[in-house]
């Protein structure tokens, strides 16, 4: 029986023991695809995250992926046209069960107008990283990401504490809403500022979110007596960042941090320009497109010259992901690559081992089997710091949306080894159903975003889309069950290639062959991905787990 969903009430979210496909593996992805619309922003247009990332095509497009998965045999492998199924082909049992590439344009024509033109016409979508690969598991999927940063921000700037610091953000949508929690996790006083008052009242019901300020003099207000009682805290803001940002810096107030996570990336369908309503913006998307794209620009870039600002004050500035400095550098913000990238300043050396954010959901809907693998994580990795304070933060801080998930930075080994143990205990029925396992794209050997995932690499290596299209390959050949090749829409065509993987731990021999293989093969590609640039952890990391590197010469 599936559970009612509080938010989306047409979206129940799936549980229980029935199946409704032929096997585990088929029902498992069927259900994370019902999961990706439950936690999704807008299921009612299929739109999961990040403005416009997409589930499926449209409905009659998801039906028949529905149906597909219900009636298809282990030995067949569905193939998916962006987000569209175009074929269940007879392949054999160790095959993906499915397989998909998702809104790739040829190089000269990746561009966001021809994108949404495509888009107008029915023929594309945009799957986001994990929305149209239906590996979305909510506001957590980066939680731990961005409270790592902040904890990186911690030891390099204010003595490994964030107590009594303020930090400034925007965006309190899909991903944007982790942003919250992960500030007030890490014990600091956050305040987040979102155009949206839905925004804002979805996280708050999520529990992500503990105020909104009803205006601005008040919001500071409790940050300034969060900060000085040390008191972790926060605070949600009803404005368009392009006001408050500049607005605040005109105060001269400096916030100890300063970043954003408005969808800054897509100028039509994300990013909200000052002085307009959102139905206004709603009503041009359609026919005002070019209007639109003008305005954002133009606010972007007010939003990002007061990012400089406290950046010249002294605030550690960041970009979090969502292309802002280059939108501003072409509204002739000729100094926005100033602010570093979150990946380059603080994440890439846990990248270059291939640790990242791997991530598990409980198939069965209940929380009991996180909770169990939960305890795993911490029997077996006793000695990995990150991972078992990580763990203790989350269970206690994170609250579930959608099918029971879990996410923690594992790297290579490791990750397999907790997907076997997982398996075994589906076997044993020491939890009450399969767990599915994947990952962010946003890993080691599966992306290039030159502007995100590989800015500044060592060797220059950053627009190579080698790499993820190596790692679909070779994630097929490992019997992965799903497998997609992703590149950006909207605003992001042009700039990113991406791959996912999802695996279903089923308590079979032939699920933990899948995992051991998938699994390994996947973070050996990330390693070797930053050995080829050039990397010192990698190398070690080679040496130290024997893995299978060829460095020519
Ligand atoms: P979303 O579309 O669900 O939410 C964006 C939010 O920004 C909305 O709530 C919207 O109301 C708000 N907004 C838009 N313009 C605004 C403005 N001018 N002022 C204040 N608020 C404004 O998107 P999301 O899923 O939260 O993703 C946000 C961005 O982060 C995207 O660009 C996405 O690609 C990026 N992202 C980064 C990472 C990462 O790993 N760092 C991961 C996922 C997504």
């Amino acid at each position: 029986m599936p559970k009612p969903n509080p938010r989306h009430p047409n979206y129940p979210i799936p549980s229980g023991p029935v199946l409704r496909a032929k096997g585990w593996r088929q029902e498992g992805l069927l259900r994370l695809l019902e999961n990706v619309l439950s936690v999704g922003e807008d299921p009612d247009n299929l739109i999961v995250y990040a403005a416009l990332g997409k589930a499926a095509r449209n409905w009659a497009a998801h039906r028949a992926i529905v149906k597909a998965l219900s009636e298809m045999e282990e030995d067949q492998t569905l193939v998916i046209q962006s987000g569209k199924p175009v074929g269940l082909l007879k392949t054999h049992a160790k095959a993906p069960l499915v397989i998909m590439a998702n809104c790739n344009i040829v190089g000269q024509w990746a561009k966001a107008e021809v994108f949404y033109e495509l888009q107008r016409k029915g023929l594309i979508c945009w799957g986001g990283l994990t929305a149209g690969a239906w590996q979305y598991i909510g506001s957590q999927g980066v939680i731990q990401g961005t409270y790592e940063i902040f904890m990186r921000i911690a030891e390099k700037r204010f003595g490994g504490s964030l107590a009594g610091r303020f930090i400034l953000t925007a965006g309190l949508g899909g991903m944007g809403g982790a942003q919250p929690l992960a500030g007030r996790m890490a014990g600091a006083a956050i305040l987040c500022v979102d155009i949206d008052p839905a925004r804002a009242a979805a996280r708050k019901a999520v529990g992500y979110l503990e105020h909104i300020a009803p205006d601005l003099d008040t919001a500071l207000a409790m940050i300034d007596a969060a900060v000085k009682e040390k008191r972790a805290t926060s605070i949600g803001l009803v404005g368009n960042a392009a006001e408050v940002y500049p607005e605040i810096a005109r105060r001269g107030i400096v916030p100890d941090i300063v970043t954003d996570q408005t969808s800054a990336h897509d100028l039509v369908y994300g990013y909200v320009p000052k002085g307009m309503s959102l139905d206004q913006v709603k009503g041009l998307r359609d026919d005002g497109q070019g209007q639109l794209m003008v305005a954002s620009r133009a606010s972007i870039v007010e939003h990002v010259s007061a990012m400089l600002e406290f950046q010249k004050r002294g605030s550690e500035v960041f970009d979090n992901g969502n292309l802002i400095r280059t939108q501003a550098r072409e509204g002739g913000v000729a100094d926005a690559f100033d602010i570093p990238i979150f990946t380059e300043a603080y994440l890439r050396p846990l990248f270059a081992r291939a640790i990242g954010p791997f991530r598990w959901m409980a198939l069965s809907g209940e929380e009991s089997d996180i909770a169990r693998i939960d305890d795993l994580v911490l029997e077996m990795f006793p000695d990995n710091s990150i991972v078992t304070n990580w763990i203790r933060l989350a269970r206690e801080n994170i609250p579930f949306e959608g099918l029971p998930a879990r996410i923690a930075w594992l790297g290579h080994g490791e990750r397999t080894a907790l997907a076997l143990a997982v398996n075994t205990l589906v076997a044993a029925g020491e939890l009450k159903g399969p767990i599915a396992f994947s990952r962010d794209h946003l890993d080691a050997g599966a992306m290039a975003h030159p502007n995100i995932m590989t800015e500044r690499m060592k060797d220059g290596s950053d627009a190579i889309a080698d790499w993820p299209l190596l790692d679909a390959m070779l994630l097929c050949s490992s019997m992965a069950d799903l497998v997609v090749v992703h590149s950006g829409g909207g605003g992001y065509a042009g700039y990113m290639t991406s791959c996912g993987v999802t695996l279903v731990a089923d308590g079979t021999d032939g699920g933990a062959e899948r995992l051991e293989h998938a699994l390994t093969n996947d973070t050996s590609l990330g390693v070797i991905r930053y050995a080829d640039a050039g990397y010192d952890e990698s190398f070690d990391e080679i040496k130290r787990k024997g893995i299978g590197h060829i460095a020519p010469g």
